[in-house]
């Protein structure tokens, strides 16, 4: 029980290891498949951030000298280890998250890409080298490292999203704070074992768990040099106005609303299939998750159909429980903010031809809601216009390709997107015209692979640089250029002009 002396606690990971102070406020972690609280997370005080910092900023100089094929040793070994323990990861990720234990194994494994790409480090950190930039001059680049970055991290993706960011990071040569979210955090400790295990120095990755108190002294220490933030909109946003006005470098992904347009051409069952697997899968709570399909013409009534019946062969239960295709929500509060929707919707028009809260699995222990169909949606109501973040698809219905792509351009945000059309003529002019960072095509959930990077546009990411990837490799460091010459000092003189080519 929550007050009982043996209620597991989850601390913080500073210097190497677990740092537990008694006097810390702390929040529950639930099981949400049973409703059950198993935990509570301490969440930092200032001075719990400050330590940590300090103890990234301690371990900074030697890291940043360790040589790059040493790091990149250590990062083949994090990754064995990762590998090794994916099934551990995956539990972990069951019983604090909800999804189920398939979901949280794709998780792990689109994560460990990640590490594998950070492998790289000695190739992606080659700089540039001219010889002869004028008579006897040379110039070259080098990156280097900036110095104690922080990751903060939502509860959709808590191996994965920290994975994106550390894994660059830590192959730069910087050392890394972690805040992870406070609902599911106990992955992150078993990451900073692994971390260690695989020969990184104390000091080089540590974790304070916390709420706004953390975040907000992170934003403001002088010693961070940069932020990664992923994350709901209003608070990217303010992370990166606060953390950029402090001088530091940001990237701050924030919220979605993804459209997949269906196109009377397509092959209909495979795109009911698409819309299921990306609107239902984690129950919806993915960034990338398709939230409205966009019905073109004729398309709309069999697509539809194929997507109702679909519907009730979905099995809902315990992520860890077999045959389990979609768990619960975070917390009681989500599901009941999302099956609220259902009523908007309803109000505003719209046709809820199937409401989750009819399912057998609303009233079961857990933060459970079944999948949840809405037909009519449009601009204006509320199930179109916000980020619902939960099994709640909606289906537009419009006339045209160009009304299609005018719906998803006018959106304020632009994660991500689909198409699904038997004509690629229309599909490369889709990619051409709409206003998203990423497109799949026949693809719902176009995350890319590592060695691209991950960014969406509008109010879906604050900043200039994508995530992970080459554009990650970027964000970690930052350009020096030198320009060299040897001369015969005979040869020297005073000159006051602008050094010209000569
Ligand atoms: P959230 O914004 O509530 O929390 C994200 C992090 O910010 C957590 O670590 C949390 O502790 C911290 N935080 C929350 N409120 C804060 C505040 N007021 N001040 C300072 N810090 C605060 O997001 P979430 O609910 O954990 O995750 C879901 C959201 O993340 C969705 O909007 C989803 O679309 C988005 N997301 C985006 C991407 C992407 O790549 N664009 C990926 C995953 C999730």
């Amino acid at each position: 029980m929550p007050n009982s002396p043996g209620f597991r606690s989850i601390g913080h990971w500073i210097n190497g290891q677990i740092f537990d102070p008694a006097s810390s406020r702390r929040q529950l972690v639930w099981n949400p498949a049973t409703g059950a609280p198993q935990a509570n997370v301490l969440l930092a005080s200032e001075h719990d951030v400050d330590d940590a910092v300090a103890a990234a900023a301690k371990a900074f100089p030697a890291w940043r000298a360790t040589p790059l094929s040493k790091r990149a040793e250590s990062m083949f070994r994090l990754r064995e280890l990762i590998d090794k323990n994916r099934h551990h990861i995956a539990s972990i990720l069951t019983s604090e998250h909800g999804k189920t234990l398939a979901d949280a194994g794709g998780e792990v494994a689109r994560g460990l890409e990640n590490i594998e790409f950070a492998c790289g480090a000695p190739q992606l950190l080659k700089g540039g080298y001219t010889e002869q930039a004028s008579t006897g001059v040379d110039v070259h680049q080098i990156r280097q490292p900036l110095g104690v970055v922080v990751g903060i991290t939502p509860f959709n993706f808590p191996t994965m999203v920290p994975m994106w960011m550390f894994a660059n990071a830590l192959a730069c040569g910087n050392t890394f704070v972690l805040k992870p979210s406070e609902r599911d955090p106990s992955v992150s400790l078993l990451l900073a074992e692994l971390i260690q295990q695989a020969g990184f120095p104390d000091g080089v990755f540590n974790v304070v768990q916390g709420d706004k108190v953390a975040v907000d002294r992170l934003l403001n220490h002088p010693d961070v040099k940069a932020i990664s933030f992923v994350g709901s909109t209003p608070v990217a946003r303010s992370i990166y106005e606060t953390a950029t006005r402090n001088g530091k470098r940001v990237q701050a992904l924030g919220g979605a609303k993804n459209h997949m347009v269906v196109l009377p051409d397509a092959d209909i069952d495979m795109a009911a299939d698409a819309a299921i697997s990306a609107a239902y899968g984690s129950a919806g709570e993915r960034c990338m998750a398709i939230s409205v399909v966009v019905a073109v013409g004729d398309a709309a009534e069999p697509l539809m159909t194929a997507i109702r019946a679909r519907i009730p062969n979905i099995k809902i239960g315990p992520g860890d429980a077999v045959g389990s295709e979609m768990g619960p929500l975070i917390t009681r509060e989500h599901r009941d903010r999302v099956a609220a929707y259902l009523d908007t919707a309803k109000q505003e028009g719209a046709d809820v031809v199937v409401d989750g809260r009819e399912d057998a699995a609303y009233l079961k222990e857990g933060f459970f809601l079944g999948c949840s169909l809405i037909d009519g949606v449009r601009p204006g109501m509320r199930c179109f216009d916000d980020e619902i973040f939960g099994p709640v698809l909606g289906v537009a219905r419009v006339n045209s390709y160009d009304e299609a792509l005018k719906l998803i351009n006018d959106n304020p945000y632009g994660n991500g997107t689909a198409i699904f059309t038997r004509d690629g003529g229309v599909a490369r002019q889709f990619q051409f015209d709409v206003q998203v960072g990423m497109v799949g095509i026949n693809v719902p959930i176009p995350v890319p692979v590592a060695y691209y990077s991950f960014g969406g546009w509008k109010a879906s990411l604050f900043g200039d640089l994508h995530m992970y990837g080459p554009e990650g490799i970027q964000f970690y460091t930052r350009s020096k250029l030198v320009t060299s010459r040897w001369p015969d000092p005979s040869t020297s003189r005073v000159d006051l002009g602008f050094p010209e080519v000569r």
